[in-house]
């Protein structure tokens, strides 16, 4: 079968051929429809993040997939039952986290996460995994089912985030995104259709005509510029912001973030820079925390509830809203093209099979 793999930091990704993998007790074989595209796959692909599996000089990619059973192989699944995978895995056995239906909060050493961290991903005609991995998706969402893990990443996000603020009576009303790559976007949107935040804003850096910008008008959102509008200037230009988002993985905003933040507000990290070392003012960061009871955490990857949850966002997201976000989805004969970047693309899926 063919699988699309890359030899991080030393090459573009290539098409293979491996073996149609056989399920072993307790798996199913899922044969793959599409799998996205995202930000992290590009920081894969330049050797910033992950690494390939012990033994192999190449990485098959893909974390963000959309399948359909094709062999139940006596698990609680049926054939022909559409499905989207999640990303980690046990490295040996099990353990704790795993066990506890936990995987997103295992340490390092305790997971693998396909297509990304020592594991093979999902690009690949056919692929194998534990049924309790496998979550079922309808046949009316399945064509946007590789949507639901960047939806899950943030529904893990949201749930952290209020969950920080659930000592006190805390009803955010602003939230802001930062950026407007994909990760970005679905967030956006999910703060205006599931969320229901009064105001919200999206930082990006962009000139209009865009197409981001265009989708942050339609949702009904305010645009703020950075190159205008530092992230520690949002209160002054705009307002205090209850809910900060941070997908831009521009370090820098980390650190801004409290400034932009409304007193008892919460700012979620999601970027992952490479290192970059610069100044900042340690006391003023220390004092606002502190001052105005502010909370800063970094979430990472999600779980099988997750997944579940963010099933039904996708639902709740207007149709219109996913027309704009994915720009293309492509066979394997162009499936380079999903892995270009410039400012007309916003999301992009391999196609495997048709639906
Ligand atoms: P992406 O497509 O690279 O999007 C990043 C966006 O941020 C881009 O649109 C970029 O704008 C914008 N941006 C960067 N620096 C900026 C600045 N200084 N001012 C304004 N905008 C800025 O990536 P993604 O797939 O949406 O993911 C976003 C980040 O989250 C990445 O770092 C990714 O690794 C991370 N991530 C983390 C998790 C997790 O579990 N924690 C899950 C998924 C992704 P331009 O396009 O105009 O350059
Ligand atoms: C994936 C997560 C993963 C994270 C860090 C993200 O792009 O969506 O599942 O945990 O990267 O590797
Ligand atoms: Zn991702």
């Amino acid at each position: 079968m063919k699988a699309i793999a890359v030899e991080p930091g030393a090459g573009e990704p290539v098409i293979v051929e491996r073996p149609r993998p056989e399920p072993a007790s307790g798996e199913a074989l899922v044969r793959t429809l599409r799998v996205g595209v995202d930000g992290t796959d590009h920081e894969v692909i330049a050797g910033h993040h992950g690494n390939v599996p012990d033994g192999d000089d190449r990485l098959v990619l893909g974390h963000e997939a959309v399948g359909v059973v094709e062999d139940a192989n006596g698990t609680n699944l049926t054939e022909g039952q559409y499905v989207v995978p999640t990303v980690r895995r046990p490295p040996n056995g099990t353990n704790e986290y795993f066990e506890r239906g936990e995987p997103d909060m295992a340490p390092d050493g305790k997971y693998l996460e396909r297509g990304i961290v020592g594991a093979h991903g999902f690009m690949s005609e056919y692929f194998t995994s534990p049924a309790e991995y496998l979550v079922p998706i309808s046949e009316e969402l399945a064509p946007l089912g590789f949507l639901v893990e960047p939806i899950s990443i943030s529904e893990k996000a949201i749930e952290h985030a209020v969950a920080s603020r659930s000592a006190f009576e805390w009803e955010p009303e602003s939230a802001i995104v930062l950026g407007n790559g994909s990760l970005g976007l679905v967030t956006l949107a999910m703060f205006e259709h599931v969320l229901d935040i009064d105001r919200t804003y999206c930082l990006g850096r962009r000139d209009r005509p865009d197409p981001t910008l265009d989708i942050i008008d339609e949702l009904g959102s305010t645009y703020v510029d950075s190159r205008e509008t530092p992230v520690s200037e949002i209160p002054a230009a705009y307002e205090p912001i209850d809910l900060v988002y941070e997908a831009t993985g521009y370090a820098k905003h980390a650190v801004e973030t409290v400034d932009a933040l409304a007193p008892n507000g919460v700012g979620v990290l999601l970027g992952v820079p490479e290192p970059w070392e610069f100044e900042i003012d340690g006391g003023k960061l220390h004092r606002e925390l502190v001052l105005h009871n502010k909370a800063l955490l970094g979430t990472v990857n999600s779980h099988r509830g997750h997944f579940e949850s963010a099933i039904d966002s996708l639902d709740q997201l207007p149709g219109w809203f996913t027309d704009d976000l994915v720009t293309g989805v492509y066979g394997l004969d162009e499936f380079q093209a999903a892995f270009e970047r410039d400012d007309e693309i916003v999301k992009t899926a391999v196609e495997f099979a048709s639906i």
